[in-house]
């Protein structure tokens, strides 16, 4: 197997071997494939300190069977035509698999932001955006992006604020990007979203007993030792979940270094150091790996790669000490490792699936701005109300007198509370399916892991959506 196929290829590849085990006409399945549209613009920046640097920005819409198409804008070196291009895939899929109905796009500027001022930042974000208007690739209902690597609820306000000034239809911009600040327009949850998903997904895939066994792990996240790589907005988030339903993160890597303690790490204790210091990796309570990479293959019960993608090779797959690799950031493992994995019997839980808990609340952000109304808002007094009236008549009815404490659980939801549960439940009913599909082919003998399932079960979902459009039999 070639270590290095782009990386559109390698996802391709993956839909490719789901492909396999579907009937679909090859032309529906090509389609379904194919990115639709993509596009790259160049722009000048007259810098803080007066010369001119070109930026390189790429937009891609991957699938229009759906709209508005959904992805993240990133920021980083890494941008290239090839990426964006995988990634707006990879959305699609994931949209697919957790039934958000959006098409997949992301866009992305080739840049290391820590070169640029919070005023260039600004003026790029800006300007960028003001290409995908001229080009038609933003608007409520064709368009809508989301923060991903590099980027954040700052450059979705510049984002917003951009379209809403020279937006036709002033009332709906709003939803003409996701993941804003919560003082605009934004959705609470949506910071810790994707890393709330990833923990929400292992929970279910961790209550299995049938499928931790053969792992030789027991069921439930409770003390599973975990090693997350990445301390960004997901690696941090999810970091911070997981140490809330009391698994142990023992290990975090970031660029500059690993630190590792087998008793586990506060997480906000290490967060609150990088904010001090600007690195975890000074941080007392935990001993330094200098080269991060080797954090990687310290022993652990789940590793979670919450970074960039190609981070697990053919070259360190053998040397993986982990019996579960949640993948929190999107393509992290080779298709040459990834085989590797399949053949040592570790699990892969896969991104299409376990990293779609951002876009799912950018779903329910998108639906917020569309109706105008708080989730909850209406409704919450008179929930709370009535949970009030049912607890005193029970009082009434038995005698027994509730506690303090037991009364304050009594509330009606309010809008986190909404999309938590929303999310909790789409990630479940997500890996139900997933199951699903794996165990109806376990039946027959196919060779079909968690991946493999998810790529089924998102070219049904789109199938079946571009088949009720008459175009195939
Ligand atoms: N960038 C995130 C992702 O890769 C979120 C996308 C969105 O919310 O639209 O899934």
């Amino acid at each position: 197997m070639v270590e290095k196929p782009s990386f559109f290829e390698k996802v391709n590849t993956d839909f490719d071997r789901a492909a396999r085990f579907t009937d679909y006409p090859r032309g529906l399945l090509e389609q379904i494939k194919i990115c639709n549209s993509s596009c790259h613009f160049t722009f000048p920046l007259k810098r803080d300190d007066g010369t001119i640097a070109t930026i390189h920005g790429w937009r891609a819409e991957h699938s229009h069977h759906k709209l508005p198409t959904k992805g993240g804008i990133r920021y980083s070196t890494l941008v290239d035509e090839d990426e964006i291009m995988a990634l707006a895939a990879l959305m699609t899929y994931k949209c697919a698999i957790v039934d958000v109905p959006f098409g997949g796009a992301k866009g992305g500027i080739q840049l290391d932001r820590s070169q640029y001022s919070e005023s260039e930042l600004e003026r790029i974000t800006r300007r960028y955006t003001y290409e995908l208007i001229q080009k038609n690739y933003i608007g409520p209902g064709v368009d809508v992006p989301a923060p991903d690597f590099g980027t954040g609820e700052t450059e979705m306000a510049w984002i917003f604020d951009t379209y809403a000034t020279m937006a036709p239809d002033k009332l709906n911009a709003i939803a003409c990007v996701t993941g804003k600040p919560i003082e605009q327009n934004g959705i609470h949850g949506r910071r810790g979203a994707t890393g709330r998903g990833v923990v929400y997904g292992l929970e279910e895939v961790c209550n299995i007993e049938e499928d931790m066994k053969p792992l030789g792990l027991t069921t439930g996240l409770q003390g599973k030792s975990v090693v997350v790589q990445g301390f960004g907005n997901v690696g941090y988030h999810a970091a911070k979940f997981l140490m809330e339903v009391d698994a142990r993160v023992i290990g975090i890597i970031e660029i500059d270094g690993a630190i590792h303690n087998p008793n586990g790490l506060d997480v906000e204790k290490v967060a609150a150091h990088r904010a001090e210091t600007g690195s975890i990796c000074e941080y007392p309570d935990a001993e330094l790996i200098e080269t991060p990479n080797a954090g990687l293959e310290l022993a652990c019960d789940i590793l979670v790669p919450a970074a960039l993608e190609n981070q697990l090779t053919r070259e360190n797959a053998p040397r993986i000490q982990a019996n579960i690799i949640a993948e929190a950031a999107n393509g992290p493992t080779t298709p040459a490792a990834d085989a590797i994995f399949r053949k040592r019997g570790i699990m892969i839980i896969p991104d299409t699936y376990l990293n779609a808990g951002g876009v799912t609340v950018s779903y329910f952000e998108w639906l917020r701005n569309l109706s105008h109304v708080q989730l909850g808002r209406l409704g919450k007094r008179f929930e709370d109300s009535t949970q009030r009236t049912m607890l005193h008549a029970v009082e009434r009815a038995t005698g027994y007198q509730f506690s303090e404490d037991e009364r304050q659980l009594i509330h009606g939801a309010d809008e986190e509370d909404l999309v938590n549960s929303g999310l909790q439940d789409t990630m479940i009913r997500a890996y139900q399916e997933l199951r699903e599909t794996r165990m109806q082919h376990k039946n027959k003998n196919d060779d079909v892991d968690c991946r493999t399932a998810a790529f089924i079960n998102a070219i049904h979902r789109i199938a079946q959506s571009y088949m009720q459009l008459g175009i195939f039999p």
